[in-house]
């Protein structure tokens, strides 16, 4: 078989399976091996490994998956591209079970169990961009047993991911995935790296699942509420911001009290709060 991270290779697949591309699924499939190979690289695959591929379209990174991992298991939501890696792009591998379903209702948990004895696994893929955010959550926070994710996402979404107090792009989802991991902005794609050419930029990131979380919290949801609250309004004192969100009920005098017990001042924004000092507001709230 040859590679699909040709773009003749991945033209002739499509035409000779009529496939037509689904927008409303994300497809936009890589065609430049140099990014396959450093997406595999960054990843750090090794022979022992199960490998789960989420959306594995044709089949293009696939490939690179089931050569150099143990075991992979591609999900793929659209029934259109089932027969093209059954019977043509994955065919010689035996290394490889695809499955037919959504992944947001995939059980990974018991999948895990029973495919890897509930040890941890890799994921990778080239993420559908319209659901990044639902499925790096849902992998965090259903805690399956992983050591790393490795993803191409917009650009703009892996400098939110990696970004530190102070900066534009440091929000809720900076805190949300520094919690769990540790990123690393291992590429930058460029738009014509794939087919069709999506309309924003991307980037390939590592997320180096921690083995402890970094802080201690009493209550994960009341940090993350607090978190969300303090970012909702940006442009207000962190003061404000929490005492705005109803479903925190905290009263102003709670607030500005936790935040000279921490020594910071009452007119601070949440975009200067590290993670540690999120957790200490929130053990001092909840
Ligand atoms: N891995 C291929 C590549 O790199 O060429 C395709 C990547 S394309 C950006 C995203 C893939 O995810 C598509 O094949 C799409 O059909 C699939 N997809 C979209 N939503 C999905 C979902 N909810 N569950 C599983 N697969 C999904």
């Amino acid at each position: 078989m040859a590679t699909l991270g040709n773009p003749q290779n991945t033209i002739e697949i499509l035409k000779k399976y009529d496939f037509m591309f689904q927008k409303r699924f994300g497809q936009n499939f890589l065609i430049d091996t140099h990014v396959l190979k450093k997406i595999i690289k960054s990843a750090e695959i090794t022979k022992e490994d199960l490998v789960l591929e989420i959306g594995p379209g044709i089949g293009t990174m696939t490939q690179y998956l089931c050569e150099n991992a143990r075991e992979v298991i591609a999900v793929e939501i659209d029934k259109n591209l089932i027969p093209i890696l059954t019977n043509d792009t994955l065919a010689e591998y035996d290394n490889v079970t695809i499955i037919n379903e959504d992944i947001l209702k995939l059980d990974l948990n018991a999948l895990v169990q029973e495919r890897n004895g509930g040890k941890r696994i890799k994921v990778v893929a080239n993420l559908p961009y319209y659901i990044t955010t639902p499925i790096i959550m849902g992998l965090f926070e259903s805690h399956v047993p992983l050591q790393n994710i490795t993803v191409m996402v917009q650009k703009e979404v892996a400098d939110r991911m990696q970004a530190g107090p102070g900066s534009k792009d440091y929000g809720a989802l900076s805190l949300a995935v520094q919690y769990y991991a540790t990123p690393y902005i291992a590429a930058n794609v460029p738009q014509n790296c794939f087919m069709p050419r999506p309309n924003v930029g991307s980037a390939v990131i590592r997320l180096t699942l921690h083995e402890e979380p970094p802080v201690q919290v009493k209550d994960e949801k009341f940090m993350f509420a607090l978190i969300r609250a303090s970012f909702n309004q940006r442009r207000k004192t962190l003061v404000n911001g929490l005492t705005n969100a109803a479903e925190l009920n905290l009263s102003k005098e709670q607030v500005q009290a936790a935040l000279e017990q921490m020594g910071l001042s009452a007119t601070i924004r949440g975009e200067a709060l590290t993670l540690e000092q999120f957790a200490e507001l929130a053990n001092l709230l909840v």
